[in-house]
């Protein structure tokens, strides 16, 4: 039955609450409420997506595949780049609902996610151009090495930053020559919506481009446990992780897990205070709502004082509002449940025996606000040392030795990232010890296109960036043609 569409008007932006399945929006009876974290209005109701759209949009995606995968990197590159560009004329539009349902700051979207989507596409759609045949030459064959398009792909985001995660596996897996199915966060759906509409106004092949809405529980879960998908690109949390990685598995199809972090900001006696407490300043970006902060802080004693007190510094002078004004630095928490469960950590690591050096409460600015905190006087298997918090909530242990530095840094189930900041080659080489994915030195947040991003431990399985992404996406396959002509013989090796 064919349910009437429509549209939800979301801060003057309309935005469809609809499927996108086989160049079609496409209406489902089931429903789910969306509401602003900003002041918990209720923006609209979107559609829940069950069997008959995870089949549809399967469908529709295999059908786009022979065509879509027949095309060279180069033909497919004019559909990615008018992709990008119907992104960047819809800017604005990209701005304010992400503002308006993940709380993320305006001048970010604007400034940061907006660009940085239009060059998840491009960039893979150029560096695609590079996915040439590779051969190799024995004294018995000729190989080509071909990397070919794996099929349908599977994508999931969470809503901390949804545009931005869910062009970073959508520029490669299309670029590959790959049909997407995009499954975008329950708590923050619209900007993967409008993403649906930009690839409709760049002539992307129905099909080839694929939305389904709905709960990880019962759209998501229908969709990663099909044996027609090709692949799973995920990016949540570790529980959700481990449940995937089952449902996939028992299919045998390759998943791609970009997890949560506990990842340490180590400040070495030689650091440069001011810098390191600036940048430290920065994990409360997004409301702490960011994999790849620097959220555990270990602090040579010798600079502890000091570097608590310039940190208080620029902490003090953060401006946490609304998110959709210039000035704000630090938004809210997306959902109630998650305002709980931060307030929890900090509850409890109270109880235990934690000294709260600044914030510790809800934010006076709204019901979905904590303050920036910072926790000290902490056990390495203290519950909030060792567990993704997921909010403005930092922890701030001392160390008197590289070696403990680096044996507290390694001291949990996580390895995603690192900040450490020191004289650079003494901070270079405590970096290299410490065993996660990547590791920022005197620095934080640069991403390159190029690089790989991902995690180890429990932070993930995979990495994206560059030929990484493209490894994932595609399929290997070595075509052997022999140099003299073949004669079958059982002795042969
Ligand atoms: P989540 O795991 O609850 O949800 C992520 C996505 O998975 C959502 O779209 C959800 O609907 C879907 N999902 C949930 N259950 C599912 C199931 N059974 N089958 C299929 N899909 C399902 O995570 P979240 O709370 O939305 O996001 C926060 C987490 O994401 C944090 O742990 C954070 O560290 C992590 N994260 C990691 C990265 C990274 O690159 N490493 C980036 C951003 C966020």
């Amino acid at each position: 039955m064919d349910h009437p569409l429509k549209m939800l008007d979301v801060a003057g932006v309309a935005v469809s609450p609809h499927h996108y399945i086989d160049g079609h929006r496409v209406a489902s009876t089931g429903s789910f409420e969306l509401h602003c974290p900003i002041d918990q209005r209720l923006l609209g109701h979107v559609d829940e997506g069950g069997g008959a759209e995870v089949d549809a949009a399967i469908r529709a995606s295999q059908r786009a595949f022979p065509a879509w995968s027949a095309l060279s990197a180069a033909e497919r590159k004019p559909f990615l780049d008018r992709f990008a560009a119907e992104i960047g004329k819809r800017a604005d539009a990209f701005c304010l609902l992400e503002s308006n349902d993940a709380g993320v700051l305006l001048s970010r979207m604007r400034h940061g996610v907006v660009p940085r989507a239009m060059l998840n596409i491009t960039w893979f759609a150029e560096h695609a151009l590079t996915l040439q045949d590779r051969p190799i030459h024995t004294e018995q064959a000729h190989h080509i090495v071909r990397h070919d398009p794996a099929g349908v792909v599977v994508v999931i985001t969470p809503w901390n930053s949804p545009l931005l995660l869910s062009t970073w596996k959508l520029g490669p897996a299309l670029a590959a020559g790959n049909t997407c199915i995009l499954k975008p966060p329950e708590w923050a759906p619209l900007t993967c919506s409008l993403l649906a509409d930009a690839a409709d106004a760049a002539g992307l092949p129905p099909g080839v481009f694929n939305v389904v809405q709905g709960s990880g529980a019962h759209t998501g879960a229908r969709l990663v446990s099909d044996p027609r998908i090709a692949r799973v690109s995920f990016t949540g949390s570790v529980p959700t992780a481990k449940w995937i990685a089952q449902a996939a598995g028992a299919n045998l199809v390759p998943c791609s897990l970009e997890l949560g972090g506990k990842s340490p900001f180590i400040v070495l006696d030689d650091a440069d205070l001011d810098n390191a407490a600036a940048t430290g300043a920065l994990m409360y970006r997004n409301a702490g709502q960011v994999c790849l902060a620097g959220t555990r802080f270990l602090v040579h004693e010798r600079v502890a004082e000091r570097f608590i007190a310039a940190m208080r510094g620029h902490v003090e002078r953060l401006n946490v509002g609304d998110p959709r004004e210039e000035a704000t630095e630090v938004g809210p928490i997306i959902h109630p449940r998650q305002v709980e469960r931060v307030l929890g950590y900090i509850d409890r690591a109270v109880a235990g025996g934690a000294r709260v050096l600044w914030g510790g409460q809800r934010h006076p600015f709204g019901a979905q606000y904590v303050q920036p905190t910072m926790l000290t006087d902490l056990r390495q298997d203290a519950e909030i040392v060792q567990n993704e918090v997921f909010g403005p909530v930092l922890t701030l242990q001392t160390f008197g030795s590289d070696d403990e530095a680096i044996a507290l840094a390694n001291g949990t189930d996580y390895g995603l990232g690192g900040v450490c900041y020191g004289e650079t080659a003494h901070a270079t080489a405590v970096a290299e010890r410490v065993r996660t994915g990547f590791i920022w030195v005197n620095s934080f947040g640069i991403r390159d296109l190029a690089a790989p991003f991902g995690g180890i431990k429990r932070s993930g399985i995979g990495r994206e960036g560059g030929d990484w992404s493209f490894e994932f996406f595609c399929d290997v396959k070595d075509v052997v043609v022999p140099k003299k002509p073949f004669r079958a013989s059982f002795s042969q090796r």
